[in-house]
């Protein structure tokens, strides 16, 4: 007995010495066909360490890339296949579909085979996360012709210029395009495939609320997904999977109040998120209320705060006097001040300059719709601090008959983009289809790979202390 526990051990401890065995293994399948897409045979230099010489070479470069990272953080027997295209998708010049990707196949009710982990009873699983558990290839089983655990598909049209296919062509995202480096070093004038890519494999494995409708709140066989246990609505106190169809739609538009309740994800947040950064009114009183960090700029660290008067100065013409897209002109309140301005018009960053211009200390930056502001957008040149915050606050602090004044500080005690602790979803009000529900929300500092929008700060890493991917993907079972 003694001896066979001691072979056991050696046996195991011999298995478990290399760890790419205890890797998942992920495939990345080209599904172009000849000649174009992936398979586009358009000369490149090779960049940022991606050593491909042709365009579509490159691309499906980034994307095995990508899968090595994620199956590096991740453990299955099971292969994981991803079938991928790189195709024109909808875009125009200014706006555009960079890429989407998700479950193949979803999955409940599989037993496991021998040494597997059961499913959680009467549940939606997404493939990847199925096979992982079960130990069985469900997805051949059931259709060897697609035997896909994930598909997505990207825009290989970045950058096309107007007219170039036809004079009533408008040309797509005009003057940027991919970058296919795999350094993260991606000119200012580029998006970075490969963390677009990372983030869309983490939708195709599980970062997604389908196949419950986020929308209307159904489920097909009216069996719910694998997230709803750990989706929690703090108005109401109930989880998604104890709502009917109708309070899961309305939970969705619920800004700020709909959050993941999953233990990994709470865990790690102290080590991934800022502290919270909230705006007090001294005078007139002003009850503490959370503020928005700029992208740019310096951050409020440490024991820092910012004390001023907010200024509501007129701009030197334009559209309108307080989008503060135009320099203010000389004799303006700002200087010393902090100064309010509305959003709308040009970019945040141009606002902030021309506040900075004028001698301000501060800048907020007041929304123009409903919900928190997360300023986005890169100037090195910026110097003094700005923040977003929501139309209401903006319009209390203009209706003060004198300057107010007001401190803005960080909160050691509250996680920026948390709610009572646990990470917000993405819930805007209204509705944003293929963004609400199956992401972080954009107020989570500093910017996380699962947020619906792309930002410069983006991590391609996807664990803490850089993220709260893998620590959401190990709340669902991974
Ligand atoms: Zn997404």
């Amino acid at each position: 007995m003694t001896s066979r526990i001691a072979a056991t051990l050696l046996a195991l401890a011999t298995i478990a010495a290399p760890a790419a065995a205890q890797s998942a293994r992920i495939v990345v399948v080209n599904g172009d066909p000849p000649g174009v897409g992936f398979n586009d045979p358009t000369p490149a230099i090779p960049v940022g360490g991606n050593p491909g010489t042709t365009l579509g070479q490159q691309a499906l470069n980034v994307f095995q890339f990508a899968a090595n990272r994620w199956a590096a953080n991740l453990q299955s027997k099971q292969p994981i296949l991803i079938v991928a295209f790189f195709l024109p998708l909808n875009c125009n010049a200014t706006g555009g579909v960079l890429g989407a990707a998700g479950p193949n196949w979803y999955f409940a009710n599989t037993a496991p085979a021998a040494g597997g982990q059961p499913l959680e009873p009467d549940t939606w699983y997404p493939a990847a996360l199925a096979e992982k558990r079960t130990r069985l290839d469900l997805t051949t089983d059931i259709d060897p012709n697609d035997p896909f655990d994930i598909f997505t598909f990207f825009n290989n049209q970045l950058g096309r210029p107007a007219g170039a296919n036809g004079p009533s062509d408008p040309g797509c995202l005009v003057g940027s395009g991919w970058y296919y480096g795999l350094d993260n070093n991606q000119p200012a004038n580029r998006i970075d495939l490969l963390s677009v890519v990372m983030h869309e494999f983490g939708h195709g494995l599980g970062v997604t609320v389908s196949p419950t409708s986020s929308s209307t709140g159904a489920r097909p066989a009216g069996l719910p997904s694998v997230w709803e246990r750990r989706m929690l609505d703090l108005t109401s106190g109930k989880r998604w999977i104890d709502m009917t169809n109708a309070e899961r739609a309305a939970s969705a538009l619920n800004t700020n109040n709909l959050v993941w309740a999953g233990r990994q994800v709470t865990n790690v947040i102290p080590s991934v998120l800022d502290f919270g950064l909230f705006l007090e009114g001294i005078s007139p009183v002003i009850p503490s209320t959370e503020v928005n960090p700029s992208a740019f700029g310096p951050q409020l660290k440490g024991g820092k705060s910012l004390q001023g008067y907010v200024v509501v100065p007129a701009d030197g013409g334009g559209p309108s006097p307080f989008d503060g897209c135009e320099p203010f002109p000389a004799g303006s309140p700002i200087p010393g001040n902090i100064a309010l301005i509305n959003r709308g018009i040009c970019a945040f960053s141009i606002k902030v300059k021309n506040a900075q211009d004028a001698g301000a200390i501060g800048v907020l930056l007041a929304n123009n719709a409903a919900g928190p502001l997360s300023p986005g957008g890169t100037d090195p040149t910026i110097t003094i601090p700005s923040f977003g915050i929501t139309q209401a606050l903006g319009n209390t602090l203009r209706a003060s008959a004198t300057p107010p004044l007001v401190s803005i500080g960080l909160d050691p005690l509250i996680r920026q983009g948390t709610s009572s602790g646990f990470a917000r979803l993405f819930a805007p009000n209204p509705f944003q289809p293929g963004s609400s529900v199956s992401h972080f929300d954009t107020t989570l500092t500093p910017s996380v790979l699962m947020e619906p929008s792309i930002t410069s700060d983006l991590t391609t890493k996807v664990k803490n202390p850089f993220d709260l991917t893998l620590a959401l993907l190990r709340d669902i079972g991974w």
